[in-house]
């Protein structure tokens, strides 16, 4: 199986991290759908997620990826004894550890996923940040808790944007924009007119202007630049597709 990188967050010895795509070959140019997480049969999903894994030199046989709803709740995994179906549990849409090979993960197709990494305190987390975790600012909201939990400093955070739905391919109702409106004061940079009345809504933009708010550094916020619903041969889009598979964004500390 054939991860994607993002190079500048490569370069980073102690740091592992990779995206998913939507099929990989699975043999004599046989190639196969990924299904992880709910969108796979259990033995499926163990299988895949095994695969994928083992394709970033990841010994561990799980992702630890929480029960992700749409919201702001930021999850600090602190305890080494806790499983991955532990943390399956656990509503919230973004994960922050300082725990050394553990992976972590989020689940997407279309939304943002985004990773993070502070090298200097040796620190990570994943965030999924969709139209409603967007609106609630769920990216700056997580690195205000690695300053608040860990003492991080936003201007050492690396931000990695994997794929997702590009402002050429969402299209949202006005109403949608109103929690944008009173969120960002720069809203308009982020979102443009469509020909019949609604808009075009780049969420990919706004999680970097969310990350810009946050502390984090132009220069330390990196992403794939590839629109899931214009790529599906590589992605899954739901809003393209419906109902369809997920990606996994995957972050993970090794020893200093
Ligand atoms: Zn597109």
């Amino acid at each position: 199986m054939q991860p994607f990188h993002i190079d500048a967050i490569q370069k980073f010895p102690r740091f592992v991290h990779g995206f998913s795509l939507r099929s990989f070959e699975s043999g004599k140019g046989t190639q196969t759908e990924l299904r992880l997480g709910r969108h796979g049969s259990p033995e499926t999903s163990v299988q895949h997620t095994q695969w994928f894994l083992k394709s970033l030199n990841i010994i561990s046989g799980e992702i630890f990826i929480l029960n992700q709803v749409h919201g702001n709740r930021i999850y600090v995994l602190e305890d080494p004894a806790l499983t991955a179906e532990q943390v399956a549990a656990v509503e919230a849409d973004a994960l922050i550890t300082q725990l050394i090979d553990k992976p972590i993960g989020v689940l997407t197709a279309d939304c943002v996923p985004a990773i993070l990494y502070d090298p200097k305190r040796h620190l990570t987390g994943v965030v999924h940040a969709g139209r409603k975790g967007t609106q609630q600012r769920i990216l700056s909201q997580t690195l205000a808790t690695l300053v608040r939990v860990f003492g991080s400093k936003p201007a050492d955070i690396i931000v990695g944007l994997g794929p997702a739905i590009g402002g050429c391919c969402y299209e949202v109702d006005a109403p949608c924009l109103l929690p944008f409106q009173s969120q960002y004061a720069d809203w308009e940079r982020f979102t443009r007119k469509s020909a019949d009345g609604k808009y075009w809504l780049n969420l990919l933009s706004a999680n970097k202007l969310d990350a810009l708010s946050g502390g984090v550094e132009s220069k330390n916020i990196f992403d794939l630049g590839e629109c899931t619903a214009c790529h599906q041969e590589r992605w899954f889009s739901y809003r393209k597709e419906g109902p369809t598979g997920r990606m996994v964004s995957l972050a993970m500390l090794r020893a200093p």
